[in-house]
């Protein structure tokens, strides 16, 4: 099986003083958790090397939110894969609706970022997701798997890749698909990735995420290809976001 992956994606969210909800996550995490899960925290770039000293000596991961695809150079503002690698992050999220939505990523912007993230050995959280019109539509499959197909790099492993399915409609709007829907939507990117990657594509951890809250966490979690979450406002507060990792 696929180890279980819950992430928190705290977006444009924290101060120096939120160093004490890394705190609180990682104090509040048992051991025997510990050993059936990983956690991943993406605060801001701004605090990735204070989170990162701060879960020093326990498993919990720190990850970036987005990257600049090439190494370095003139792209004033940008962070690079390379610069998250050297503050001690081990993974970044590519591809966030948000980004998609406000800074006009594409498709084959997404796969170079991949691509950047590879290079520097961090794991990239490809995201992929369909809007409410495109749902009603029908379009839902045929919009994630475009994404998919484009934005996952050729070759990707369990070791660098994991792929998360967020509804742009389910984000921070307290809706959730049924379990039937996230069902269907997993189980054809997992048909997908078993075809592109073989045997190593089984091992690619698909999360779903999307309000999901401690509340809902056990019944999306336990959905048929459902590997983890990707969790926004619910880990802003650390109560919650280990609420949703006890959930296994
Ligand atoms: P919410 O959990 O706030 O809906 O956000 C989900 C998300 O976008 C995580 O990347």
């Amino acid at each position: 099986g696929r180890r279980p992956l819950v992430a928190g994606n705290w977006k444009m969210n924290g101060l120096r003083s939120s160093i004490a909800t890394v705190e609180a996550i990682r104090d509040g995490l048992s051991p025997q958790l510990l050993a059936d899960i990983d956690v991943l925290i993406c605060p801001p770039a701004t605090l990735v090397s204070a989170c990162v000293e701060a879960v020093k000596g326990s498993p919990i991961a720190i990850g970036g939110q987005n990257l600049h695809a090439r190494p370095n150079g003139a792209f004033t503002g940008s962070i690079s894969a390379e610069m998250f690698a050297d503050l001690g992050a081990s993974y970044v999220i590519v591809g966030h609706s948000e980004r998609r939505a406000y800074h006009y990523e594409t498709d084959d912007g997404v796969h170079a970022k991949a691509l950047g993230a590879r290079r520097a050995g961090l794991r990239g959280i490809i995201c992929v997701g369909e809007t409410m019109e495109e749902r009603q539509q029908g379009r839902a499959l045929d919009i994630v798997r475009a994404q998919l197909a484009i934005g996952i790099p050729k070759g990707a492993t369990a070791e660098d890749t994991v792929i998360a399915y967020e509804p742009v409609w389910a984000i921070g709007s307290g809706r959730t698909p049924t379990p039937k829907e996230i069902a269907e939507v997993h189980a054809s990117l997992r048909e997908m990735l078993d075809k592109m990657a073989g045997t190593e594509g089984a091992k690619i951890r698909i999360l779903y995420g999307g309000s999901v809250k401690p509340g809902n966490a056990r019944e999306l979690m336990a959905v048929e290809n459902v590997d983890g979450a990707l969790v926004g406002g619910a880990s802003l507060v650390a109560e919650d976001f280990l609420g949703i990792c006890r959930a296994y």
